[in-house]
């Protein structure tokens, strides 16, 4: 159990499909503390650095129209676990075989279009939140709520 932030791309599915607000409030309700938020224009140059296990894929280049198609809004999220707690909200990659009740599940017929990109482990998380966000877009404050989102043996350590 630790203290972690997680990087979010609102991809422009949720963009143009206007459901950044209600992937957001989901977030928000499950009691992740947002940390960061801007909204960018991607490039390919900066996509195919983080898309790069994607690069030689036959699909690569729907993933560089799809992903530059609008702006998107990328966030940082804090949490205990959170890259474990947000990919489980988030659901398996391709929409039509996630889970109902995941946000791809639930917004997502397709597995390109699948409305939010979130960091799938501790390293990935670290580099990624430094490849969207300077040092200070990061805002580090106390959430006064947090002892109503855990335990004091929770937050302790
Ligand atoms: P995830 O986004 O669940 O971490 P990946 O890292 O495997 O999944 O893929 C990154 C993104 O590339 C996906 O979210 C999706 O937008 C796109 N993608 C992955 N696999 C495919 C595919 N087979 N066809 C089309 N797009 C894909």
């Amino acid at each position: 159990m630790a203290m972690q932030q997680t990087l979010i791309i609102f991809k422009p599915s949720a963009v143009e499909r206007g459901l950044v607000g209600t992937v957001l409030e989901r977030f928000e309700r499950k009691g992740l503390k947002i940390c960061g938020m801007k909204m960018m224009q991607l490039s390919e140059e900066l996509l195919r650095e983080h898309y790069a296990h994607l690069v030689d894929r036959p699909f690569f280049p729907l993933i560089i129209g799809s992903m530059t198609a609008s702006p998107v809004i990328v966030m940082v999220l804090e949490g205990l676990d959170a890259i474990e707690v947000v990919r489980n909200l988030t659901g398996a990659t391709n929409g039509r075989k996630a889970a109902p009740g995941t946000i791809r599940g639930d917004f997502s017929v397709s597995g390109q279009e699948n409305i939010i990109h979130a960091s799938s482990s501790p390293e990935d998380a670290e580099v990624e939140i430094k490849r969207f966000f300077k040092s200070d877009e990061i805002f580090d404050y106390k959430l006064n709520a947090l002892p109503f989102l855990y335990s004091a043996d929770e937050i302790e350590g």
